[in-house]
C-alpha cells in the first residue's frame, strides 16, 4: 500500500511547495466570483512570492502574478487578472 504525500499548493497562485511562511486566516465564505467554487475554509496559505505581495498590499502585482502562473486557455491574461483582482478582493473582505 503506498502511502499518498499531499503537497501543499499556493491559494494565491497555485504553485507547490514543500513549506510555506504564511497563512492569512479568513472566515468561511463562499465565492460570488466563482460559484462552482467550494468554500473558502479557514485560511488561505501564500507561497514566498505571494506573502511579499500580501504584505505589501501590492494586490494588482499579485494579481498578474498569479495569472502568470495559471496556466488557461479558457480566458486571455486581462481577463485572468481581472477575474483574478476579484477573487482577492472577496479574500480581503473576510480576511479576519
Ligand atoms: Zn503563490
Amino acid at each position: 500500500m503506498s502511502q499518498q504525500i499531499i503537497i501543499p499548493k499556493c491559494d494565491f497562485c497555485g504553485k507547490e511547495e514543500a513549506i510555506f511562511g504564511q497563512a492569512y486566516k479568513c472566515r468561511t465564505y463562499r465565492s460570488r466570483v466563482i460559484p462552482l467554487a467550494a468554500d473558502m475554509i479557514d485560511a488561505w496559505v501564500a507561497c514566498d512570492e505571494c506573502e511579499r505581495f500580501v504584505e505589501n498590499g501590492d494586490w494588482l502585482a499579485l494579481a498578474h502574478y498569479c495569472a502568470r502562473q495559471i496556466k488557461t486557455t479558457k480566458m486571455s491574461y486581462i481577463e485572468k487578472v481581472a477575474l483574478i483582482l476579484n477573487i482577492h478582493k472577496e479574500f480581503r473582505e473576510h480576511r479576519i
